[in-house]
């Protein structure tokens, strides 16, 4: 027998014995999340993801570790004030107390008691060779400073999650240790027991074992969690087994940031569970907030969304084939793993030269375009013409928008350009500078600017703003995050052709644009003009 889930029309996995109705959702990406190589959050950075983790809906936000360093300090100083939390708790994050140590007078405890917040998710070690090797200390000690820390915290009346390190690693060579260690932390009053999995080297069907042991051993004692890494690439298939085993909290952090491979992204896990086993995770009605959140965050944090992610990826959702685009219209759950509108995402027919009218069709459609059988002749010809000169409208939606709409009579009218001009000079002690000057005529007025910037197009786009973005102020919320440049070589062998394509956001929507020549700057220009036209033409005021 199967069940359907009434959202998004699947058919729900077959529940396992221990698997609960509900799970909690416990986000890390400000702690854990921000391990991973490239990323360096401020502090306006960390509060800015919160409200968006809150806007989700998530259970819990890890703040970070108070104490351990400025900015993480100036967090948790902040956050009472800026910080207008709904749905989430704030967690702080710390360790046990010290080896031989007292509670009453270490410093980690003593910050995390400071840190104006409800709950904390201490760090104690679970792996026998962790306590003799790292610590150089006995296991007996080993297991009183998890004991000590969790009863100093609880009687400071806070709540008590214990992040269980190496426990995986651990109790698959000394069981009997780590269950010891967790015992304690039950009997001291941890609420939640979270089993890590940290050098991510587990594979589901262990984690499935071993959560269920877990899970069997403690009963309704206590809640048991997750927190695992993607090392073996299955970080998402552990949290999945994870839950199959009867833990009912699974710790993850947005697009699956984090150090190395990452963590368990609840970009996907959140979906799977709630869609695909018919477990609780997030409240009514915020599922569909999860693109729109992921992609903001991947903006706070300043790296392009991976368009190939799962639910929430500009890919998850593409079509592009021809033959069958119209049956897929037809029967979109015919071709569709969940509802795209369930996850916030959307239908995207992808189009390319060897698009046909009834592929053009749907795309205007999408769109919400109105265009005539002439028109979209029209655009089939214009395609193959310009794909021939080296464009390629796959990669490039928000170009591809606007010559659809191009086609049927449209015509921006927010400004006009008369002239660009880009000088770039090397002075001696100075290296490289660019400048760049731009007319224009902007609400009947004639506009030149002269900006500088770190390259020409860069300077380009600073001089075209400066010109127009005191008439239209919803530019200051467009600017460009990525720009590649592939030089083509041309079929007619007349030299290399410049394919310039620039990624821009407005904070919530992100599109691609276009531009080829023979010159890099023009064909820069190009899309830089369709960027901004796009922003004008999407980004409301
Ligand atoms: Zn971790």
């Amino acid at each position: 027998m199967s069940t359907t889930d009434g959202t998004a029309g699947v058919v729900l996995a077959e529940r396992s014995a221990l698997q609960p109705d509900a799970v909690e959702i416990f986000d890390t990406t400000l702690r854990d999340g921000s391990q991973l190589e490239g990323i360096s959050l401020t502090v306006d950075d960390k509060l800015r993801i919160a409200e968006q983790l809150d806007q989700l809906g998530v259970h819990y936000i890890e703040g970070g570790w108070p104490g351990a360093n400025p900015k993480d300090e100036e967090f948790f100083r902040r956050a009472p004030a800026e910080l207008d939390l709904r749905a989430s708790m704030l967690v702080a994050f710390g360790s046990t107390r010290r080896v031989k140590g007292k509670v009453d007078d270490d410093e980690t405890l003593a910050h995390l008691v400071k840190a104006s917040v409800s709950a904390v998710c201490i760090v104690g070690k679970c792996w026998d060779y962790h306590v003799t090797e790292a610590l150089r200390t006995t296991l007996d000690e080993g297991v009183a400073m998890v004991a000590d820390s969790v009863e100093f915290l609880r009687a400071a009346g806070l709540e008590v999650l214990f992040d269980a390190e190496h426990f995986f690693d651990g109790y698959k060579r000394n069981p009997e240790f780590s269950l010891r260690v967790l015992e304690a932390a039950a009997q001291r009053g941890a609420g939640t027991l979270v089993l890590c999995d940290t050098n991510g080297g587990s594979l589901p069907h262990e984690v499935e074992h071993i959560v269920g042991g877990i899970v069997r051993h403690f009963g309704d004692d206590v809640k048991i969690g997750v927190h695992l890494h993607d090392d073996t690439g299955c970080g998402v298939a552990n949290a999945l087994a994870g839950v199959r085993g009867g833990a009912r909290h699974v710790q993850g952090t947005i697009n699956g940031y984090g150090e190395r491979t990452g963590n368990c992204n609840l970009s996907t896990i959140i979906p799977n569970l709630t869609l695909k086993m018919g477990v609780r995770t997030l409240p009514d009605d915020r599922l569909q907030l999860l693109t729109p959140v992921s992609h903001h965050i991947a903006e706070l944090v300043n790296i392009s969304p991976n368009p190939q992610a799962p639910y929430v990826g500009a890919s998850a959702f593409a079509h592009k084939a021809g033959l069958h685009v119209s049956a897929i219209a037809r029967r979109r759950d015919a071709y569709e793993h969940v509802s795209p509108d369930a996850v916030g995402n959307g239908t995207r027919f992808v189009v390319s030269e060897l698009a046909g009218r009834s592929t053009l069709q749907l795309k205007a459609a999408e769109l919400g375009l109105e265009l005539g059988g002439k028109e979209l002749g029209q655009v089939v010809e214009s395609l193959k013409h310009l794909e021939h000169e080296g464009y390629h409208f796959e990669a490039a939606d928000g170009s591809l928008e606007l010559l659809m709409r191009r086609a049927g009579g449209w015509e921006q009218d927010w400004f006009a350009v008369e002239s660009f001009r880009v000088i770039t000079d090397e002075l001696a002690d100075e290296g490289f500078t660019t400048e760049a000057t731009v007319k224009v005529h902007v609400g009947g007025e004639r506009v030149i600017r002269t900006a500088e910037g770190n390259g020409p197009v860069n300077a380009l786009d600073a001089a075209l703003r400066m010109a127009i973005e005191s008439r239209y102020p919803q530019l200051g919320r467009v600017h460009l995050t990525d720009f590649k440049v592939r030089v083509l070589d041309t079929s007619k062998g007349t030299g290399a052709v410049t394919r310039v394509l620039i990624d821009s956001t407005d904070g919530v929507r992100t599109w691609t644009t276009i531009g080829v020549s023979e010159n890099i700057i023009e064909a820069s220009w190009q899309a830089l003009i369709d960027s901004i036209v796009y922003g004008l033409l999407h980004t409301a005021e």
